[in-house]
């Protein structure tokens, strides 16, 4: 038999943008329950404004949220562990110290980056897909002992990283060879051809290069050999080819898509006491699915909050109907691209309305005034616009 309602225990593995919504919306549902929430970390960091920490000089502290703070504000356990497996048939969450015995779960532990097994490129690639990653990147551009600063990868994540290191050089005043290199034609494979078109004149006339249909075929420290090309020396590889997700989803026995995200139903569960959120859940099918993004991850958090409130209280779940906003691509001259409410936009206006979202979601207002502070500073000029036509 369930235990009583004020008895019912539900676990969040991971305190990002999903986690955190789904443990607000449950600790504020009246209903007392025992909420755990799983981070090893001390912090949540606001991940689209990474990039922005290296080419504008964004200060990383104002990306971050105290979990702990979170936590104490709305009475909820913390766990700081990592889930290192979920035991479905007993309902537990297994860490490296202890098991935990869960009602319901919410597994909303992001994405992490994906080195493909090669174990050179984890050696000695970068890699920017969350805080920890910034401190080696800007103290190997302090150092100033590269000549080439090789991105592999051509999607959002690795042009954003050009077009910040571009920005970074041109403050510093220091001449520097940016490369993409993309294993597929073009870079921004899945986007509408009118972007891509638009990304890529925008780089070259930043001076990136793009190496279409090439791949790394070498990693050694400070050496780069990409196909058809002689080796690079001096070369700083950021690794940006994609990302998977955290290694215990691995192992669990549910479907997923080939970047370890968890096949969800329509009410975003893996199983009857199972649901997933944020970058660890795949919604939709092979040719229709959402892609990864803070405003899905939002909403799908307090959606699996919203039906483990409503599987508590036997009521029908509520079916998840994403509501798309739109995208943008935040370039670092200001001329950025996107569609928002099916309007295409280029230039300022979506640079403006990327911040204008970065802002609004970052948590506090401490962060919110210290973003704004430095987004401020590091323009040269109030209407400051990169080189070149695009
Ligand atoms: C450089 C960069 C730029 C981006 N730019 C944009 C943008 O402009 N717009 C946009 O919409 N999206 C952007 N994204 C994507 C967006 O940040 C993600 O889609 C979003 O963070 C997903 O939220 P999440 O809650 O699923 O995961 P996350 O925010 O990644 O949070 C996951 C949490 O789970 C924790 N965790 C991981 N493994 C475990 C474990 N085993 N046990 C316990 N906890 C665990 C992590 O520590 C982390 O705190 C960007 C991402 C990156 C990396």
């Amino acid at each position: 038999m369930l235990p009583t309602i004020e008895m019912r225990k539900v676990m969040i593995i991971g305190a990002g943008f999903a986690g955190l919504s789904a443990a607000r919306k449950l600790a504020q549902c009246g209903l007392g329950l025992e909420i755990t929430l799983f981070d090893k970390k001390e912090d949540s960091a606001f991940l689209p404004l990474l990039p922005d920490c290296l080419g504008r000089g964004v200060n990383p502290e104002f990306l971050l949220s105290n979990i702990e703070n979170f936590c104490g504000k709305l009475k909820i356990k913390r766990v700081r562990e990592e889930a290192a497996a979920v035991d479905f048939e007993s309902q537990q969450v297994v860490t490296l110290a202890s098991k935990y015995a869960y009602d319901f779960l919410i597994i909303a532990s992001g994405s992490q980056t994906n080195f493909f097994s090669n174990q050179a490129a984890q050696n000695y690639a970068y890699a920017l897909n969350n805080i920890n990653d910034l401190k080696p990147i800007t103290e190997a551009l302090e150092g100033n002992k590269f000549e080439y600063f090789i991105i592999c990868g051509g999607g959002y994540t690795g042009v954003e990283i050009a077009a910040n290191l571009w920005l970074y050089f041109k403050k510093a005043g220091r001449d520097k060879k940016i490369i993409i290199v993309e294993r597929a034609p073009v870079i921004l494979g899945p986007l509408p051809d009118w972007i891509k078109t638009y990304v890529q004149n925008n780089l070259k006339s930043m001076g990136v290069e793009i190496l279409a249909n090439s791949v790394i075929e070498e990693i050694q420290k400070d050496r780069v050999r990409v196909s058809g090309r002689p080796v690079f020396e001096k070369a700083m590889l950021i690794w940006s080819p994609g990302v998977r997700t955290a290694d215990f989803i691995q192992q669990l026995p549910v479907a997923k898509n080939p970047q370890g995200r968890i096949v969800v139903d329509e009410y975003l569960r893996a199983n009857p006491h199972c649901f997933c959120a944020g970058d660890t859940a795949f919604f939709g099918d092979k040719n229709n699915f959402l892609r990864m993004a803070v405003q899905f991850a939002i909403n799908q958090g307090n959606q699996a909050a919203v039906n483990i409130i409503r599987s508590i209280k036997n009521l029908p779940l509520k079916k998840f109907r994403p509501l798309d906003l739109g995208y943008i691509i935040p370039l670092a001259n200001n001329k950025s691209c996107g569609e928002v409410f099916g309007f295409k936009l280029k230039g300022l206006l979506p640079t403006a309305l990327h911040f204008i979202m970065c802002i609004f979601r970052s948590a506090g207002f401490k962060n919110k005034v210290g973003i704004i502070s430095d987004l401020i500073k590091s323009l040269p000029g109030p209407y400051f616009i990169g080189p070149g036509k695009v």
